[in-house]
């Protein structure tokens, strides 16, 4: 089954979000298979981010990043990169359509919530990143047919 990487960032914890997000995510019928409160380390967050190294807001996104608690995650579910993806929404909240998680909550691209990977791989590589292997349960949802 597929994973996902999605973490809820320090604007959100800080706003009291993290209540709000998870539950956009849960109702959508995705599978939580691990979560974590961190404050990410520098080196973390730069690794996490090393795509964008060369672009002219990567310090400054990493300054974000390690500014405070963020709340790190692996969801589970059928097509689940692509289609967190459409639940969380545009880069830029200010375009991103209502009924999205950055549409409904955010204003700023550079203060937009969360993050969700972006392809398969990318999700591999970010969970190992920041998840050990035995902070991942394999569970299946007994109480919700309807959702496997
Ligand atoms: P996404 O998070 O939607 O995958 P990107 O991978 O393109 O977006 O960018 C990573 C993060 O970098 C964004 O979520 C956002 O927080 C930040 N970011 C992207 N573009 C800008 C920008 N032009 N100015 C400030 N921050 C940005
Ligand atoms: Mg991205």
């Amino acid at each position: 089954m597929e994973r996902t990487f999605i973490a809820i960032k320090p604007d959100g914890v800080q706003r009291g979000l993290v209540g709000e997000i998870i539950g956009r995510l849960e109702t959508k019928g995705f599978t939580l298979v691990a979560l974590k409160l961190l404050h990410p380390s520098r080196e973390l967050a730069e690794q996490h981010y090393a795509v964008h190294k060369e672009r002219p807001f990567f310090s400054g996104l990493v300054d974000f990043i390690t500014s405070g608690p963020v709340v790190a995650m692996v969801w589970q579910g059928d097509g689940v990169v692509a289609a967190s993806r459409l639940t969380i929404g545009a880069t830029n909240p200010l375009v991103s359509p209502p009924g999205t998680i950055r549409g409904d909550l955010g204003i700023n691209i550079g203060r937009n919530l969360i993050h969700g990977s972006d392809a398969v791989e990318t999700a591999q590589s970010e969970i190992a990143l920041w998840f050990k292997e035995e902070e991942l349960v394999s569970w299946t949802p007994t109480i919700s047919p309807w959702l496997s």
